[in-house]
């Protein structure tokens, strides 16, 4: 098999043994003689799948009991809407953060049910950085309060969630999710989808607490938008995506053997720094993103003479280094280093751009 490195932001590349382990279990499953894609979601054999699955994503994120863990359809963005319809009266205030693309889709859907307050804004710095503290102005009450703690577009992560007392607080982790320990009791709801660090596209991971499943939704949220419904069946409401869920369950059992979440973070904080310490050694590579807010996930940078991204982009792709471009909405170029990304993946991009750095600097044309 030829080795390549998948630096993509989503979907991204999913760890070898989880790979193979599919490939083994593709026509058979632990001797039931059908493929989990075959499954009725409601015969013993799913259902041994999703109540595992449910009990290690609940000890791989220590997940208080006091929370329902969600598996559900739509992708992120149907958290987007999904949140102000379970969490907000119509035109009650939702507090939210904007600090980067995907915070700004989640607010700009919210206010088709909600009165919108943003919190802060990175928009005037075209975020490069998330916001300083001493510039959040909190509404006098909100029904929640929303932030994206990964920015996967903008390349900015939270090294601390916010907060507001007494408000619940939403996370959209979809693109960081299992890299780090999460205490979940500072949360009213986390939502991420599965095509980041979690798997594959098809499931949204919600964790929600308890009591915001009592709180009555907008009276036309539809009953398949609504969480307690899948708080109730199981997340077996309707047919559930039960080949993403299986998936879900193998890379949690991945994370699990490496060392759970504690050793998921290590290596992100590890990867990220070698790479960004030798973005910061050369000014051949720009870094647009101010140091105290740069994601561990997506490193963004761009070239300084951007006529050589597409050779840049070329010469990668010849080295097996693949999906190295920025998002359309940005440009330039991104890597992107979730949990399945490994140490020789960095070291063979370093290499790279090292080497990519001398040609140029030194006027030989590639
Ligand atoms: C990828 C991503 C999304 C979108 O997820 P979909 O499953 O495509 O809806 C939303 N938020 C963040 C932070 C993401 O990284």
């Amino acid at each position: 098999m030829t080795r390549v490195f998948n630096f993509s932001a989503g979907p991204v590349a999913l760890p070898l043994p989880v790979l193979s382990k599919i490939k083994s279990d593709l026509l058979d499953w632990d001797g039931t003689g059908m493929s989990v894609m075959e499954m009725p979601h409601r015969g013993a054999a799913f259902m041994r799948i999703a109540e595992s699955t449910q009990a290690l994503v609940r000890e791989v994120l220590s997940v208080p009991d006091n929370y329902h863990v969600l598996f559900l359809q739509g992708g992120a963005r149907t958290q987007f809407a999904m949140v102000p319809l379970n969490l907000a009266q119509q035109g009650e205030v939702a507090a939210y953060f904007d600090t980067g693309s995907w915070s700004r889709l989640a607010l700009e859907e919210a206010k088709h049910y909600a009165k919108v307050h943003v919190v802060a804004s990175g928009a005037d710095a075209d975020y490069t950085r998330l916001p300083p503290q001493d510039s959040w102005s909190f509404p006098e009450t909100a029904a929640y309060l929303h932030y994206t703690d990964n920015e996967t577009v903008h390349g900015l992560e939270f090294a601390e969630p916010p907060e507001m007392p007494g408000v619940p607080l939403v996370s959209d982790m979809s693109s960081n999710l299992l890299t780090k320990p999460v205490d979940i009791a500072r949360y009213g709801v986390i939502y991420a989808c599965a095509q980041k660090n979690l798997g594959i596209a098809g499931v949204t991971l919600v964790i929600v607490r308890d009591d915001l499943l009592e709180r009555a939704p907008m009276a036309f949220t539809p009953t398949m938008l609504r969480y307690k419904t899948h708080a109730e069946s199981g997340s077996m409401y309707n047919t559930p995506p039960c080949f993403p869920w299986y998936v879900l369950g193998l890379v949690f059992e991945w994370v699990k053997e490496q060392g759970g979440v504690l050793q998921m973070a290590k290596n992100a904080e590890s990867r990220a720094r070698c790479v960004y310490d030798y973005l910061d050694t050369t000014d051949f590579y720009e870094k647009p993103v101010e140091a105290a807010s740069r994601s561990r996930l997506n490193v963004v940078f761009r070239l300084r003479d951007p006529a050589l991204e597409a050779a840049f982009l070329a010469r990668a792709e010849k080295e097996g280094l693949f999906h190295l471009k920025g998002h359309r909405f940005v440009g330039g170029l991104r890597a992107s280093l979730y949990n399945a990304m490994p140490q020789a993946g960095v070291d063979a991009l370093l290499c790279f751009m090292k080497a990519f750095e001398q040609e140029h600097a030194c006027g030989r044309v590639a």
